[in-house]
């Protein structure tokens, strides 16, 4: 069992994500996809009048304030445009695939933080309403019954808190949570960087690999979101996923390149 995540920054190439995840779909290889969204979610924002606020903690995370307004559109564009998108491609291609958001059979829970602690100009400060949290519990068998029946399972943000709210997680880290429960034998994490870069945005700076024990001391050379996909791959790693990538999602094939090595292997 595979775990692909790709992200939703600009450049990322998902018919090229989809035609590789389909022929190896094809023969016989188990796989799951799950997707961001932030570019088109910042672009949908905006022309609804409700542009993005982003927030940065005190220990230096960068995350999407959350409130009521700002999930409904997320939803519109990660479960909607983005999740169809998905699913389209690959229905074209020949592969039955089922799209869900965390929220569905509760696939993806966690705790409902509903307030942030966001700095400020230079002033750390307490924003309330925020509809975020982190995936705690992973519901397997809705997924299971979906491989089962040989459909490809395809899963997108928000998760749903133990009282059934709709909650904006990190991509990321969810999959990475996926790959822990799902025992999958890796863990790519497709982005539009070749992977983790010893000096961003020099891409010929690639980091090429990073023992499992060590991964959260790379934290230094991810900075803004980057971080988050650190963090995912130390909790994937430490839950038992042998081997996480960071791999390339413009163009070729993003998920044979990363599986072959190509990106930043943390193993
Ligand atoms: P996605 O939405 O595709 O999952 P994010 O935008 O959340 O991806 O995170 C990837 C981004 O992180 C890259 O596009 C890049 O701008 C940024 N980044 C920050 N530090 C690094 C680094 N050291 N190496 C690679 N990318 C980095």
């Amino acid at each position: 069992m595979i775990v692909v995540k790709v992200g939703g920054s600009a450049g990322i190439d998902y018919d090229a994500v989809c035609a590789d995840i389909a022929a190896r779909w094809k023969t016989g290889e188990r796989l799951i996809l799950v997707h961001g969204g932030s570019g088109e979610t910042n672009r949908v924002a905006e022309a609804l009048g409700h542009p993005p606020k982003f927030v940065t903690s005190p220990s230096g995370y960068t995350s999407r304030f959350t409130d009521r307004q700002t999930l409904e559109i997320f939803e519109m564009v990660y479960c909607g445009k983005m999740n169809k998108g998905i699913v389209e491609r690959l229905q074209r291609l020949g592969v039955n695939a089922v799209g869900l958001s965390g929220l569905d059979g509760r696939i993806l829970e966690g705790k409902h933080k509903d307030s942030v602690r966001a700095v400020e100009n230079g002033k750390v400060k307490v924003l309330r309403g925020d509809h975020t949290g982190t995936v705690e519990r992973v519901n397997t068998h809705l997924i299971d019954l979906l491989l089962a029946g040989g459909y490809l399972p395809v899963l997108t943000p928000p998760a749903s808190s133990y009282d059934g709210v709709a909650i904006n997680v990190d991509g990321d880290r969810a999959a990475a949570a996926l790959a822990v429960a799902l025992k999958a034998d890796a863990l790519l994490l497709l982005s539009n960087v070749p992977g983790l870069l010893r000096a961003y945005p020099d891409e010929t700076s690639l980091i090429r690999e990073i023992p499992a024990a060590d991964v959260e001391h790379y934290l230094e050379f991810a900075q803004d979101r980057m971080k988050k996909k650190v963090l995912g791959a130390a909790e994937a790693v430490q839950g038992g996923v042998r081997r996480v990538i960071f791999g390339d999602a413009r163009n070729g094939e993003p998920v044979s390149a990363a599986l072959n090595g190509q990106g930043t292997v943390v193993s």
